[in-house]
C-alpha cells in the first residue's frame, strides 16, 4: 500500500445509558487499539440534554485522532463495530444508546456518500459537539463553512 501522510480526524462521542463514563472510556480504549490510529486526544466531558423524546442526559465528548492509511468508509465500519461491541442497539431515531460515535470531520475532506456525510451535517448546530471541539482545536477550519470552530461556536452561543 502507498503510504500517505497522517490525517486529522475529529469524532463526537455520546452515551446516555449508565455507566455512561465507562462506555466513553471503553470506546476510547478501543479506538486506541485500531491499527491505523496513531494518536488520540480527548476533550473534556460535557453533560447535555438529549435530542428527541428521551429523559436520560448524555455525557458527550470529542476526540481528535491522527490516522494513517485509513479510509473513511472503512473507519465507519470500525466505529460501528465498536458501538455494537459496547451494546449499541438501534431502535427509534435518537433513541437511548450506550455509545454513539460520529465522524465529525475527516481532515479537510468533504464526503457525500450514501452512508457517510462528512463534515457531520448537524455539527455546526450542536453545542454538545462544538463545546468539546473548542477544547481540542478552536482554530481548525470547517471545510464546508470555511470558518473556524471558534467562529462557529461564538455564532451559536450568541443565538442561545
Ligand atoms: P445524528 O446523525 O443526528 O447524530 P445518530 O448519530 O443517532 O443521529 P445513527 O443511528 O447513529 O444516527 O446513525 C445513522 C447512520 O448515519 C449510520 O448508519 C451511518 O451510516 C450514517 N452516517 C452518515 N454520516 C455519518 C457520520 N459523519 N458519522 C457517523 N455516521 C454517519
Ligand atoms: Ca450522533
Ligand atoms: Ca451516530
Amino acid at each position: 500500500m502507498i503510504s500517505t501522510s497522517p490525517k486529522t480526524v475529529f469524532l463526537g462521542l455520546g452515551s446516555n445509558i449508565e455507566p455512561r463514563k465507562s462506555y466513553l472510556d471503553s470506546a476510547i480504549a478501543k479506538l486506541k487499539l485500531l491499527e491505523n490510529v496513531i494518536d488520540v486526544t480527548c476533550s473534556r466531558i460535557y453533560e447535555t440534554k438529549p435530542l428527541g423524546n428521551s429523559l436520560n442526559n448524555y455525557l458527550n465528548m470529542a476526540v481528535k485522532l491522527s490516522v494513517k492509511d485509513l479510509e473513511p468508509l472503512g473507519f465507519l465500519r470500525d466505529i460501528n463495530s465498536i458501538e455494537v461491541s459496547l451494546g449499541r442497539i438501534r431502535k427509534e431515531k435518537w433513541g437511548d444508546r450506550t455509545i454513539d460515535i460520529d465522524i465529525l470531520m475527516w481532515d479537510t475532506e468533504i464526503i457525500r456518500e450514501k452512508d457517510l456525510t462528512v463534515p457531520h451535517p448537524e455539527m455546526t448546530k450542536r453545542l454538545f459537539v462544538l463545546d468539546p471541539l473548542m477544547d481540542l482545536d478552536p482554530h481548525w477550519v470547517h471545510p464546508v463553512e470555511k470558518r473556524t470552530i471558534s467562529e462557529i461556536w461564538k455564532n451559536i452561543k450568541g443565538e442561545k
